[in-house]
């Protein structure tokens, strides 16, 4: 493969994929996007769609293709799976979606054996867990969405309450992609400044209205779910940014799926902890003096993704 060739290949055109597709197109992330999709009229047809926008946008290439025109790619998003229905948690796709990962990583390993992943499709921790046992590339290659998503509703939800940006609000949603998620709220500050138990811009803290806060930061995906049958704007936001990330070398820390290694006290799992994202997917861990309760918490995290592994024999 050529060196940064900038071009990204997307597996999966449904309702995330698309969205990511948008975002990336808008932003001028790539001058070439290849989809490739089960459903190939789809893909097709999403490609002429979004190649519309140049009269707005200016040149560039999306087209649909097969894994074999992935090759020069030094992205690959993979969205590709089941979707989560009304009632249904993450963890109940898993089946579903890991026979389609085998099949995925195959044809990714023989056509775009350099390329670095982004895997969005849920049970994302696990998923990305999988890619990184089915695919020979280097586990570090292999990175999940995480938390990324949690995070920014997160950071969304504080920036209302304190009415300030929320690009000023920093903190992490960590763990699981999922039920098992928490606050880090030790790692939450405002412009600098850690608003928990202080009178930050007129705002007292109070615990209740914050736990009620992170309660919708959890459960949004069932309230959107219920209300449109998907999620896929937000998502596509992070796809974008994840992609630019590694494409511009960006080495920004961001809470994604990486496999733990005996950090955090963690061994063979992916969750969501801090990491440096770079031209090499995972650079770096950044290891957090999280307190007793966090670490608890993360450790919970582990230890339901690792029973959910082991069940499926990983
Ligand atoms: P969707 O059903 O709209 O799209 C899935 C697409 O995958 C379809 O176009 C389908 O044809 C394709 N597909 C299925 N099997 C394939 C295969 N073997 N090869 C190529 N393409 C294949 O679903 P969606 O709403 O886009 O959701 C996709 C995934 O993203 C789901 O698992 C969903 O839970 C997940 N998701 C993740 C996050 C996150 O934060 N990580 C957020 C929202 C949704």
């Amino acid at each position: 493969m050529k060196k940064h060739t900038h071009k990204v290949g997307l597996v999966g055109t449904g309702n995330v994929g698309i969205a990511g597709a948008y975002a990336m197109v808008c932003q001028n992330i790539c001058p070439e996007l290849i989809l490739v999709d089960l459903d190939r009229q789809r893909a097709e047809a999403e490609a002429m769609d979004l190649m519309h926008g140049q009269g707005y946008l200016g040149r560039l290439t999306v087209r649909a293709g097969d894994y074999a025109d992935l090759s020069e790619c030094q992205v690959v998003i993979v969205t590709a799976g089941a979707a989560q229905r009304p009632g249904e948690t993450r963890l109940d796709l898993l089946q579903k979606n890991a026979r389609i990962f085998e099949k995925i990583a195959a044809e990714l390993d023989r056509h775009a054996p350099t390329a670095r992943l982004i895997i969005a499709t849920n049970p994302v921790d696990i998923l990305t867990y999988l890619m990184q046992e089915m695919s020979d590339r280097p586990r570090h290659h292999i990175i999940g969405t995480g938390t990324m998503l949690d995070t920014s509703r997160f950071r969304s939800l504080l920036g209302a309450h304190y009415g300030v940006d929320p690009r000023s609000v920093h903190g992490y949603i960590l763990g699981e992609h999922g039920d098992s998620e928490f606050p880090a709220w030790s790692t939450l500050t405002l412009g600098g400044e850690t608003p928990v138990d202080r009178v930050i811009l007129g705002r007292t803290w109070d615990s209740t209205a914050m736990d009620a806060l992170f309660v919708e930061v959890r459960d949004a995906a069932y309230r959107i779910i219920e209300g449109k049958g998907y999620t896929n704007l937000a998502i596509g936001l992070v796809i974008a940014r994840l992609t630019q990330i590694i494409l511009d070398d960006l080495r920004s820390v961001q809470p994604v799926s990486v496999r733990l290694e005996g950090d955090y006290g963690l061994q063979d799992v992916a969750l969501s902890v801090p990491a440096v994202i770079g031209a090499n997917g995972r650079e770096g861990i950044v290891h957090l003096d999280l307190p007793e309760e966090e670490q608890n918490a993360l450790q919970a995290s582990g230890k339901i993704l690792r029973e959910n592994l082991s069940q499926i024999g990983f």
